[in-house]
């Protein structure tokens, strides 16, 4: 490794990692790994995938079992849900939460936050500083 490749190497390490995650044109969210127990369904990587959307796990839980129809709970970094579903099916289901409450329609960009200003809540995102008004989930 010559002294430039090391230079390049010690600045990138010092770059925090969800920066890259974060700031790629595409946008990386792992699958959904779900077991059906019994009449259960467990969405055993919960907490990772909210992690990346960066948003609260109530409102993506909220989101998810309103589509599905079914009743959800948050236990530990897991999401329970009543009924068998498939790991496609709630991939689907955050590919479109990610469509309506992540991506910025006007930049494509998942650098947002949820904004809640007199009533109406706004997709504001950091990236081009669209303010959107989206529908609560
Ligand atoms: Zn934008």
């Amino acid at each position: 490794m010559d002294e430039y490749d090391k230079l390049l190497d010690r600045a990138r390490s010092q770059v925090p990692e969800d920066a890259f995650k974060r700031s790629g044109e595409r946008f990386q969210v792992p699958d959904v790994q779900l077991m059906v127990q019994g009449n259960r369904s467990i969405w055993q990587n919960f907490q990772e995938i909210i992690n990346v959307l960066n948003r609260p796990g109530r409102e993506v839980l909220k989101f998810v079992s309103g589509q599905l129809g079914t009743a959800g709970i948050m236990e530990g970094s897991q999401a329970l849900f009543n009924g068998k579903f498939t790991a496609e099916l709630l991939d689907e289901l955050v590919n479109r939460y990610i469509d309506s409450y992540v991506i910025c329609p006007v930049c494509t960009r998942p650098d947002t936050e949820i904004h809640k200003e007199s009533g109406v809540y706004l997709l504001v995102c950091s990236a081009c500083g669209a303010r959107t008004a989206i529908r609560p989930v």
